[in-house]
């Protein structure tokens, strides 16, 4: 898989928020801003074919309606969209299009076929239309319910954001490489902190990239250098 980090930074600051691309198909999130850093660095976003949602605070779903006009007004095929979130998402986006004065959403929806997948329970499995296999795991972000962190094909995990509980040891567990919440120095109940990560990472021995990260936290993180955890730039790539 080749994956790539839009956005590591926390809303208030000058890097693009939490979003990870996966396999120019599928999308992790979409804070204000991703379909604006997608073009800039000349993707493809009409090649996205699922859209995975962690929760719905604004920085994770912000772009969703820009998004779906521009797949909708710009490209002629491959209009189908897979959304999966937690359970609500669906009305949520209805909000954002309405919200964004867009009088043309019941439009796209018809024309798109967009296929919500709205999750209710703790975990879940789910082998989606692109031939992922995705593991939906609720996670702990303070009042903010729900939350979902992911597992992609066994190999990638996402926490979304989340206060260390015990669904994310499962996702650092079972994942060969985890993109984590890292916002804050020291972890509260809605998201990790540099104690979190160092402690994950020592425990089950897999390597961390810190994401969501507020500037003060980034600083002490490439201070502090820590063994299998990295810091990164928007835009940063690998494969696995
Ligand atoms: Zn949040
Ligand atoms: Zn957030």
């Amino acid at each position: 898989m080749k994956i790539e980090l839009v956005g590591t930074g926390a809303i208030y600051t000058k890097y693009n928020s939490a979003c990870t691309l996966v396999n120019s198909d599928m999308i992790v999130d979409m804070p204000n801003g991703t379909l604006k850093q997608l073009l800039k660095k000349n993707h493809k976003p009409e090649k996205i074919k699922t859209i995975l949602i962690t929760h719905m605070h604004g920085d994770h779903i912000a772009d969703i309606p820009f998004f779906l006009k521009y797949v909708y007004n710009y490209m002629e095929d491959n209009k189908e969209i897979e959304i999966i979130g937690p359970k609500g998402i669906e009305n949520q986006i209805v909000k954002l299009f309405n919200a964004y004065k867009f009088e043309d959403r019941k439009e796209i929806e018809e024309k798109m076929n967009i296929k919500y997948i709205q999750l209710e329970q703790e975990k879940e499995e789910i082998n989606n239309t692109n031939s992922y296999k995705i593991k939906t795991l609720l996670v702990s972000h303070g009042e903010e319910k729900p939350a979902y962190g992911y597992i992609i094909n066994d190999t990638i995990g996402l926490t979304g954001d989340s206060g260390i509980c015990n669904n994310v040891e499962e996702i650092v567990k079972n994942s060969k490489i985890t993109i984590a919440d890292a916002s804050l120095l020291e972890g509260d109940r809605c998201h990790m902190g540099i104690d979190n990560i160092k402690y994950l990472t020592k425990k089950y021995e897999k390597p961390i990239i810190a994401t969501h990260l507020r500037d003060n936290t980034r600083e002490k993180l490439k201070e502090y250098s820590i063994e299998n955890i990295s810091v990164v730039e928007d835009g940063y790539m690998f494969e696995i």
